[in-house]
């Protein structure tokens, strides 16, 4: 039996179709095309399912990283402490500002930003701030960076795009912090869009002025210079829609992780320390191999049974073209970089796939 990587047919049923449907035809009629009513109904029920003060649309997830550097005055030349284990939109936001990137080393086992490296990096380099990644769902030690970071008045942006439905602690979900926290509603996030659309979260009414500023031409009280990165209604519509079923389908994809965990036990490979199973939003499922050999091995096994992977993130940022020229720590984001495979996760994973998968796993290991 094929197992698929992610599943959009149940995601988007017929009744869901129907539904938008009509609510599409109710923006037609008001021709309220950018930044409508449910703009501001997403952002007034976002902030509140994340806990934060305001929640501001944008049009993307690296638009919402970009704005968060303008926001804190980051500057062309300014160094910017960015994981070496992340999407390449992480750093790219770095780069599109005018700001260099700093790598810093992750976590072997998690692949979240090291706050050893990062201690390091901060006594080597005048960092100006730093974007952890709360990568694969799972939750970064930001009261650890915090830590570092407080006395030398360092500020953190949480990138925080596979994070939806991620907690800090119970009852302290991603996006409640003090910190500007970024999100990226990508059709294949745990919130998705049916296009792109991003937004930033944060506590501070000044620095909400400002984002709105910036997303539109730089228009509002400041004289500040903006750019257009409006969310247009369509999209509000959808992830307002969206958003009431979201942490039943968060819940559903921890259920599949909690299973994988019952069935690869024992196995010669590494899963996300059990803290995950509390604290992430399970976007994504990864699994630590022992050797890159061992982990194309397994790729062309998986492969030869129809059973979906995919090695994310299998460089890092170092790694990439446009990047090598730039410093930092990378050893632990090298090996697991050559180790790491995602397993297929979404809120659909019936027992039986997740069967499939394991089975596939197993039997490779013991054969
Ligand atoms: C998806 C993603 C982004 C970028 O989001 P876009 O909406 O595609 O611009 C940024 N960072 C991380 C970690 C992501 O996974």
């Amino acid at each position: 039996m094929a197992v698929s990587f992610y599943n959009f047919e149940k995601l988007h049923t017929e009744k869901s179709r129907e539904e938008l449907l009509e609510k599409f035809s109710a923006i037609m009629s008001k021709n309220q095309f950018i930044e409508g009513e449910e703009n501001h109904l997403f952002e007034e029920n976002f902030a509140k399912a994340q806990k934060a003060k305001h929640a501001l649309l944008v049009a993307n997830g690296t638009d919402a990283l970009e704005i968060s550097l303008k926001a804190l005055d980051i500057s062309p030349g300014d160094l910017v402490g960015v994981p070496s284990i992340t999407f390449f939109a992480t750093t790219e936001a770095v780069l599109n500002i005018g700001a260099t990137p700093v790598f810093i080393d992750v976590n072997p086992r998690t692949g979240l930003l090291c706050p050893e490296s990062l201690e390091r990096m901060c006594q080597k380099f005048p960092l100006k701030a730093v974007m952890p990644v709360h990568i694969y769902g799972q939750c970064a030690y930001i009261n650890e960076y915090e830590r570092i970071l407080k006395d030398r008045k360092i500020p953190l942006i949480e990138d925080g795009a596979q994070a939806h439905g991620t907690f800090y602690s119970a009852k302290r979900p991603v996006g409640s912090s003090e910190n500007l926290t970024t999100f990226s509603f990508y059709p294949t996030k745990n919130l998705g869009a049916f296009g792109d659309a991003g937004a930033i979260l944060t506590q501070s009414d000044e620095i909400a002025v400002k984002i709105k500023a910036i997303r539109n031409h730089g228009r509002g009280p400041l004289e500040i210079l903006g750019r257009n990165s409006r969310c247009d209604t369509f999209q509000a519509c959808v992830l307002n829609y969206k958003l009431e079923n979201t942490h039943k389908l968060n819940q559903d994809r921890k259920e599949a992780a909690k299973k994988y965990y019952q069935k690869l036990n024992g196995l010669p490979i590494k899963l996300l320390p059990d803290q995950a199973l509390e604290t992430s939003s399970w976007h994504l499922f990864p699994i630590l191999t022992n050797s890159h050999e061992e982990r194309r091995e397994l790729m062309k096994f998986l492969s030869s049974k129809e059973i979906g992977h995919v090695p994310f993130y299998e460089q890092t940022q170092h790694d990439l073209l446009p990047l090598q020229k730039f410093s930092g720590e990378w050893n632990s984001a090298s090996f697991f970089s050559q180790t790491v495979l995602c397993l297929p996760m979404h809120p659909f994973l019936t027992q039986s796939e997740i069967d499939e998968v394991s089975d596939a796993v197993s039997l490779f290991y013991r054969s």
